[in-house]
């Protein structure tokens, strides 16, 4: 799989409704044939390969990932979860364990949002988060609209029996590289995702007085800038926990006019804000406007909210059972919440929802040396696998 869009030594390039996207969806759907599984796609493109053994009936357990990647991502990020369900169902089918009911593998479109943004699109259509209509008109930066892109998809399918969106499922389990580095320093090998962590964006403004750099004393100076880290410094000790839970970014700043010899008088910058339990979110966000306002003075400060995403606990019924697995397995696991967003986070509000970790060499993903040895891939592989049994036979 990791040869189609090859890029660098070891990355992919295979974005959404691509050439490439297409290419491996033909492939995967190739596989599902010799296996005899069902092949279904909605109208996102969310392709659905089902194993559905004699006697199984009624809702299905749903497990996959994505296959698109970042314009120059890792060859594990999403594909790996995509594969691992198809290994598990493999092993199911090998196995021939009697299941109440069917299993899909599936393969959410466009979850990275590079090419079409924004991403994990296919969840949320699936999830009735967002209208497919919503995002039939977006273009890509060529000009390529994503209603064509997604029709020549769709049409380069056509084993695929059409299916309704967001139909009904009895659980969701997906298994994902950690893309961080806490299974490694822990020296564990699986990950029982507690839930993913919640997101605040704000946008910050300050105004102070454009001056003369060498003529306005320093005492008389509003110096947006100088108070601009002053705030940052300020938040930055306020939100440092003994735990190291919260994530404080302050990626983008800008400064006016921008000029050697005058006092800034305009500085923007923007906060990205990270925290797993939705009430500490809201409680540190909430302390803001506070803090920067009395770190900004004598400059005006506002603070706007841009973006709010809450935090997602998983089913415990679901981290239960892959914490059970891992227990049978004999392998090392530890709870974590996941730093990262994925489609779980969508499927959450739709059916009992869980994931499982495995590591990341030096946390490093979205990158060509994402890495996972191959041991902790197939060790994510059986821990889904079992889950993935006893949720169909429960
Ligand atoms: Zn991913």
């Amino acid at each position: 799989m990791a040869s189609i869009g090859a890029c660098g030594l070891s990355g992919v390039n295979r974005q959404a409704f691509s050439d490439e996207d297409v290419q491996a969806r033909k492939l995967l759907v190739k596989w599902a044939s010799e296996l005899g599984l069902r092949i279904f796609s909605d109208a996102i493109g969310n392709l659905f390969l089902r194993y559905e053994p004699k006697g199984s009936t009624g809702a299905p357990v749903l497990s996959g990932s994505h296959m698109d990647s970042q314009p120059c991502g890792g060859r594990f990020d999403g594909t790996y979860g995509v594969l691992a369900a198809l290994e598990a169902v493999t092993a199911l089918h090998a196995s021939g364990a009697q299941l109440r009911r069917p299993v899909d593998v599936v393969c959410w479109s466009n979850e990275e949002g590079s090419r079409f943004a924004p991403g994990a699109m296919g969840s949320m259509v699936f999830t009735g988060t967002r209208s497919l209509e919503e995002f039939l008109d977006i273009r890509d930066r060529a000009g390529i609209y994503l209603r064509d892109a997604l029709g020549q998809t769709l049409d380069a399918i056509p084993q695929a029996q059409r299916c309704p969106i967001g139909f009904s499922a009895y659980a969701y389990v997906e298994v994902h590289i950690e893309q961080g580095a806490v299974l490694e320093q822990a020296g564990k090998r699986i990950g029982v995702v507690t839930g993913i962590q919640g997101c605040r964006w704000f946008e910050v403004e300050v105004t102070g007085e454009a001056r003369h750099a060498g003529t306005t004393p320093m005492r008389a100076r509003k110096d947006a800038l100088q108070s601009a880290v002053r705030m940052i410094l300020a938040l930055r000790e306020h939100f440092a926990d003994a735990q190291d839970h919260v994530r404080f970014t302050v990626g983008r700043f800008d400064t006016l006019p921008n000029s050697p010899n005058t006092v800034p008088e305009h500085v923007r910058f923007t906060i990205d804000l990270r925290h797993p339990e939705d009430a500490e979110l809201a409680r540190l966000a909430g302390s803001i406007c506070s803090i920067a306002q009395t770190a900004g003075a004598p400059c005006g400060v506002t603070v706007r909210a841009t973006f709010v995403c809450d935090p997602v606990q998983f089913r415990k019924r679901i981290t239960q059972h892959v914490a059970d697995a891992a227990g049978a397995l004999g392998l090392e696991a530890l709870h974590m919440p996941s730093g990262a967003f994925h489609d779980a986070m969508f499927l959450a509000a739709h059916c009992p929802t869980g994931m499982i970790f495995v590591p990341s060499a030096r946390g490093i993903s979205h990158h060509p040396d994402e890495y996972t040895a191959s041991a902790d891939l197939a060790a994510g592989a059986r821990v889904l696998a079992e889950v993935l049994q006893k949720l169909a036979t429960e």
